[in-house]
């Protein structure tokens, strides 16, 4: 068991997927967002939900890396999705299971 709030954990988290994404986040907040995983603003804050951080860390990552490719594409291009499957190879089955589970979704604003 880590010390950590599992907040300060999905921080973490989200920190090292940006250091290998090299994607440089104005801010990362973690916030109660009732409606949605995660989302990002064209000004590079990304937010993600708190209960996240209860979720499978294979759904988290897919979250994460959704969010932060943002920071690169800002829509889900050829390119977008061609990084999503080279880093998250089973992210269209996590997809799958997050739509199915919950009325969550992964939303931009
Ligand atoms: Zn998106």
């Amino acid at each position: 068991m880590s010390s950590l709030y599992p907040d300060q954990q999905l921080k973490r988290r989200v920190m090292a997927w940006a250091l290998r994404l090299k994607v440089n986040p104005q801010r990362v907040n973690i916030a109660d967002l009732p409606t949605k995983w995660g989302s990002c603003t064209s000004d590079g804050v990304v937010t993600f939900a708190d209960e996240l951080a209860e979720t499978d860390e294979a759904f988290q990552d897919y979250v994460i890396v959704h969010e932060l490719l943002h920071l690169r594409y800002r829509t889900h291009g050829k390119r977008f999705h061609a990084m999503m499957s080279a880093l998250v190879p089973d992210w269209r089955e996590l997809a799958r299971q997050s739509r199915h589970s919950t009325e969550r979704s992964i939303g931009h604003g």
